[in-house]
Formats: C-alpha cells, sequence, structure tokens
C-alpha cells in the first residue's frame, strides 16, 4: 500500500475501529502492529509478501459469517486461508480482510461409520493423526502440513489416489458459508450443485468451515519405497518406472523425482550433492505384500542409496515435509501429460540436469486407478483421463535469482506441452487468472454456479471463476426451501459412475 493512501478496509477501520467486526465475533482480529499479526500475515511462500488491513482468526462457523458479511458488506477485498500452502499466495492479500481458519482445526472421528469431520483450517497431519488412532486414512498429500481446504476444494492427489481417488472424491458433505452470509451444507442430497462446484472448483463459492470425509482402514504400517539413481542412467529408470506402472495394481502409487541430493543425513557423503532420478512409492495393502509389489523399483539399475522400509502411515504422509520449509521462495508450474513416451522422457532429463536450484525438481505424477474411473462430469475437477502429472517445482532461497528460476519452470512447462493436453492442476499453479478448469463444459458450468452463489465475485482472491456474464437470463433458477439457489436439471448433463453427485 503506498503510504498516504488508505485502502477501504484500512479507512473503514481507522475511522470505526474493528468494532465493524465485531459483533459477534469470538475469534481473534489482528491489525498490523499487533502481536502475533506479522506470524500470522505469513504464508508458507516467502516470495509473497502482503500485509492485509485486517485478519479475522475465526473460531467457529458464525465468526465466518460475521467475517463475510464485513466483507460483502463493506466490498472490502477478502482472502481466505486453510493451511496458507498455496504457491499462488492467495491466502493473504494486501489490504483486505484474511478470514483465517487456522484455528478451526478439530477433527472428529466416528470409526464405526468410518467418518471424519475435520474443520476447514484443519491440516493433514491433523487428519492423519486422528484417523491413524482407529487405523483409517482420508487420502490427502503428499506433504502433512498443507491445508485440507485448499488440497481438498482444488481435487487432492495424494499416495491413496489410485486405490481410494483424489481427497474431493472421499467427501461426503461441506459445511460452506457462501457470499450471502448463509451457512450451508453441501452432499448427495442438499445443494448438490454447490457439492458438485467445490469438488474442484477451489475456493470461489464459499468458505468451508467443516469437511466431512469418508475413511478407509489403513496401517499403522504401509510398504514405503524411496530409492535414489543417478541422473546418468535416468533414462532407464525412468522407462523401468512407466513399465511397472503401467502394470501396477491400484494399492501401487508411486511419482518419479528428478532432484539433487541434499548434504545432509540420512545420505551418504558419496552421494551429496549429485543429481538422481529417484522413485518413491507406497503400497496401501498388507506390508508384506506391498514390498514385494515394489521391489522392482529398487532395481531399475544401481542405485546412489535406497530409503525403502516399511513405515508408519503417519511417518510417510510426513516424509516431505523437511524438504518444503516455511519461507523459502516457491514457484510451481504443472502439466496433465497425454503420454510419457521416449520423446517426453528424454525432455524430462534435459530438464532436470538445467535447473537453476539444487533445490528444484522435475516430478513425475502416477495417475490412474480410483481416480480415473470417477466420470469426469461427476464433480468439477476435470483431467481424470491423463495418466501423468508433470510437476515442475522452482524451488530456491535468494530473491535475486527470482527471474532465472521462474524463467526456468515457465520453459519447462513450454517444453513439455505437446505431451500434455494443455492443462495445469490448478493447486500446483502460481498463476491466479490459470482458473480450475480446462474443459470448457466445466468452465461453463463453474462460471454460471459462480454467478448463482457469488455473483458479486466476493471471493475474487483465488484461481478465479468469473461469474457468468454470457446472456442475459441464460440459466433457470429454481429457489429451494433453504433459499439456495440451484441449477436447473437440463444444466446437468452428468453421467455419474458413482452416482454420488448428480445435479438436482
Ligand atoms: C509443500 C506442499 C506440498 C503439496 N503437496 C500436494 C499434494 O501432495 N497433493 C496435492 O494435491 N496438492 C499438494 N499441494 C498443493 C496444495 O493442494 C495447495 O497448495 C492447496 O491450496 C493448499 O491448501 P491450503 O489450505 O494450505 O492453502 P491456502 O493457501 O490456505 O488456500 C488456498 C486457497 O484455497 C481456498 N481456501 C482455503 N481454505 C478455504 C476454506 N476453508 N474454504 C474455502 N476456501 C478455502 C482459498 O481460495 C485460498 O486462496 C502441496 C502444496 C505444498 C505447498
Amino acid at each position: 500500500m503506498a503510504a498516504g493512501s488508505p485502502s477501504t478496509c484500512g479507512t473503514l477501520i481507522a475511522d470505526n475501529g474493528i468494532s465493524v467486526l465485531s459483533p459477534g465475533f469470538t475469534g481473534e482480529l489482528l491489525r498490523p502492529g499487533d502481536d502475533g499479526f506479522d506470524d500470522a500475515a505469513a504464508i508458507w511462500n516467502g516470495s509473497i509478501v502482503s500485509e492485509p488491513a485486517l485478519i479475522a482468526r475465526c473460531r467457529s462457523a458464525q465468526d465466518v459469517v460475521a467475517s463475510v458479511r464485513f466483507a460483502a458488506d463493506n466490498r472490502v477485498p477478502v482472502a481466505v486461508r486453510g493451511g496458507g500452502h498455496n504457491v499462488a499466495g492467495t491466502a493473504t492479500c494486501d489490504d483486505g480482510l484474511v478470514i483465517d481458519l487456522t484455528h478451526m482445526n478439530e477433527i472428529v472421528v466416528d470409526p464405526a461409520a468410518r467418518l471424519v469431520r475435520a474443520g476447514g483450517g484443519a491440516t493433514w497431519a491433523d487428519v492423519d493423526a486422528a484417523t491413524q488412532l482407529h487405523r483409517l486414512a482420508v487420502p490427502g498429500g503428499l506433504v502433512s502440513r498443507t491445508g485440507i481446504a485448499g488440497l481438498t476444494l482444488g481435487g487432492g492427489l495424494g499416495w491413496l489416489r489410485r486405490k481410494h481417488g483424489l481427497s474431493c472424491d472421499n467427501l461426503v458433505s461441506v459445511e460452506i458459508v457462501t457470499a450471502d452470509g448463509k451457512i450451508r451444507t453441501a452432499s448427495d442430497v442438499e445443494n448438490q450443485d454447490l457439492f458438485w462446484a467445490v469438488r474442484g472448483g477451489g475456493g470461489n463459492f464459499g468458505v468451508v468451515t467443516q469437511f466431512t470425509y469418508r475413511a478407509h482402514p489403513m496401517g499403522p504400517t504401509v510398504a514405503f519405497c524411496f530409492v535414489f539413481y543417478p541422473l546418468e542412467i535416468g533414462r532407464s529408470v525412468l522407462k523401468g518406472w512407466r513399465t511397472f506402472c503401467n502394470g501396477a495394481a491400484d494399492e501401487a502409487c508411486s511419482i518419479a523425482l528428478c532432484g539433487t541430493v541434499p548434504h545432509e543425513e540420512p545420505f551418504p557423503q558419496s552421494t551429496r550433492g549429485r543429481q538422481f532420478v529417484a522413485i518413491a512409492a507406497v503400497h496401501c495393502g498388507p506390508v508384506e505384500e506391498g514390498q514385494r509389489a515394489l521391489e522392482p523399483l529398487r532395481h531399475l539399475g544401481t542405485p546412489l542409496c535406497d530409503l525403502s522400509a516399511p513405515m508408519p502411515y503417519v511417518d510417510v504422509q510426513s516424509a516431505f515435509d523437511a524438504d518444503y520449509p516455511n519461507g523459502r521462495r516457491y514457484y510451481w508450474k504443472s502439466l496433465f501429460l497425454e503420454r510419457l513416451d521416449d520423446a517426453a522422457v528424454e525432455v524430462v532429463l534435459q530438464l532436470a540436469a538445467q535447473r537453476p536450484s539444487s533445490l528444484s525438481t522435475v516430478d513425475i505424477w502416477q495417475l490412474g486407478g480410483a481416480m480415473s474411473r470417477v466420470a469426469p462430469e461427476a464433480t468439477a475437477f476435470g483431467n481424470r483421463n491423463a495418466p501423468w502429472l508433470l510437476g515442475i517445482e522452482s524451488n530456491w532461497i535468494d530473491q535475486q535469482f527470482d527471474d532465472c528460476n521462474k524463467n526456468w519452470a515457465g520453459d519447462a512447462c513450454a517444453r513439455m506441452e505437446s505431451f500434455s493436453n494443455g492443462a495445469s492442476y490448478v493447486n500446483f499453479e502460481p498463476d491466479t487468472d490459470v482458473g480450475p478448469q480446462a474443459r470448457d463444459a466445466h468452465r461453463l458450468r463453474l462460471a454460471k454456479l459462480k454467478r448463482c452463489y457469488d455473483p458479486e465475485n466476493l471471493f475474487r482472491l483465488n484461481h478465479n471463476i468469473a461469474p457468468y456474464q454470457g446472456e442475459s437470463n441464460p440459466i433457470r433458477l429454481h429457489k429451494r426451501p433453504d433459499q439456495s439457489c440451484n441449477l436447473a436439471r437440463e444444466q446437468s448433463s452428468s453421467s455419474n459412475k458413482t452416482g454420488r453427485s448428480r445435479s438436482a
């Protein structure tokens, strides 16, 4: 903010004090200069620094309602913070209001029903700790410190994606505060259109205060494979891995990573600083069966080192945490790949060798399995047919190298474009003008639902879907008893294999 030109939100609060928000608000309100403000304002991606005018640390859905009404009534910019890990830095904003759900991280597990209720500010570490007490798991992500909210709303790719689908595929319902300040439930039987939209449409439709997930029996120990090969033999390693993936059971889920061995334990001295192609994999079945199934991945060449072992599921879930400290500089890109043929492998290896930062990686995620068997129309998450996801992770420390690291990621994506369907994974997307969906059908339906639930685009500081403005009366809306708006039946062309998300 330029000195002497306070924002609308800043002015409002300067003129009226925080009492403009406080009626009924039971959480914590933080302004610049308050104790704890700087910590609360910081997000995971250190390359993005913003100063909100107010952070509303909510404790309840009613606190969220008060915050949303304040933002809507006063037309102040509003950002929503779950775990604060989105690479685009959308969990914060300059001069506006941050609705911060960090303290709303309660987890309630119903082991008999295998259902898990999680607050909108929970992390996967919260969920995994609570569910593993009952030997259950909800499909989450690969790093335990990420928020469940952003990850689930954008899809959610974790080790269980091939056996149990995406995080959003395991949603049973959400409690959500929409732009009109109402608390709604969205599920298969209530506000089905909204339920469709939040499963892949990101934070565009409101603030989710509670997620209810289906959980699955898991662990406590699973087979974990983590083997590092020298980049010099990367060609045969990646081809061998590709063959493995093509014949793998759904229980086996893997990722290939091209990077540089860190100068630290547990890596042997002789391997440190070497460029590698690593294969990480989890088998979510019985441990011995898993070890047998993953064994071929450990013999794709002579490894630099092999960290494979049976491991507690919660440890697997946090195995990569240390690679992503808060405050580092991050710029990630991604592409859903239609093929990983020999030509694509060559480009991947070249890109890996050209990384300007030893902290950066080129990753290829094995997709398929359960996530690909959900009909593309069943949820707002598209791209279920792509067999691979390319992740270009630019990770570095020094600001003076911003340009070369960002350019490398952008160029890398451009060079892989011809192997892709052109779509990126919204959760790995640093540019907010890239919306959640590449598919036109989803884009239109999402835009129409956005107009329905957030016509003023209150929730726009995200990978935004602009409210539909195409025709004067493009969609027939019918009001439900709870006054939510629903797209008329003809809007749904879904042939939902799962039967879980048919529109009303
Ligand atoms: C280290 C790291 C590892 C990752 N690993 C994976 C992975 O394995 N698999 C995967 O799929 N993704 C992964 N991601 C990407 C991750 O899914 C996104 O960064 C996601 O946005 C993080 O969610 P968050 O709640 O922490 O984000 P935030 O930055 O808090 O939020 C991101 C956006 O989500 C929306 N949002 C957040 N909370 C709410 C809410 N309660 N209600 C409504 N909208 C909300 C808002 O629009 C917000 O701008 C990883 C990211 C990081 C940084």
